[in-house]
């Protein structure tokens, strides 16, 4: 038996892009628009010879109102609570919004491990956000590009010791 990993975090950081390149087929909707993906999806993830479990987290993310829908609070907790690690991503690229201090908070109250990252780290554009990511007191954030497929690397390695 493997392990299950949840992809969680706001609308729009890139979940369902590293959903996508972890599972290599496109199962999970992305778009340049948040709302597209709802509820949670699982798929067989594959980085290198490592096998694990994935679970993407969408649900109403078209909603622009300031706090977290309590829909996708929900499918988080509920993502949560079936994951035995949680990636945690947020977006290096607008920095940390209120909602990524809710996601932090509903984490280390809830999960079994958590795992930082800061998406779309691809490009000079991406330091400060990276750097910010320190705040949410979480570790180390690693550096990922879903959309570039950079930090896979990374990834693998602190996923292995899990397998
Ligand atoms: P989700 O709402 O968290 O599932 O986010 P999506 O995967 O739907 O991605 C939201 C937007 O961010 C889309 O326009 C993606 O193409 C874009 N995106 C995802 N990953 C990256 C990345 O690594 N770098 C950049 N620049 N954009 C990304
Ligand atoms: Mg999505």
């Amino acid at each position: 038996m493997s392990f299950t990993l949840a992809i969680v975090g706001r609308p729009n950081v890139g979940k369902s892009t590293l959903f996508n390149r972890l599972v290599g087929r496109r199962i999970a909707l992305v778009d340049d628009q948040p709302g597209v993906t709802r509820d949670l999806r699982e798929g067989a993830a594959r980085i290198g010879d490592l096998r694990f479990t994935v679970v993407d987290t969408a649900g109403l993310e078209n909603e622009t109102d300031d706090s977290l829908p309590a829909r996708m609070r929900r499918l988080t907790e509920r993502a949560v609570d079936m994951a035995d690690i949680c990636l945690f991503i947020v977006d290096a690229r607008t920095g940390l919004l209120p909602d990524d201090r809710v996601f932090a908070e509903i984490l280390r109250k809830r999960a079994k491990h958590v795992i930082l990252a800061a998406n779309k780290a691809e490009g000079n554009a991406a330091e400060a956000g990276v750097f910010e990511a320190y705040e949410l007191g979480l570790g180390e954030p690693l550096r990922l590009s879903a959309e570039h497929g950079e930090g896979m690397a990374d990834l693998y390695s602190v996923l292995q010791p899990f397998a």
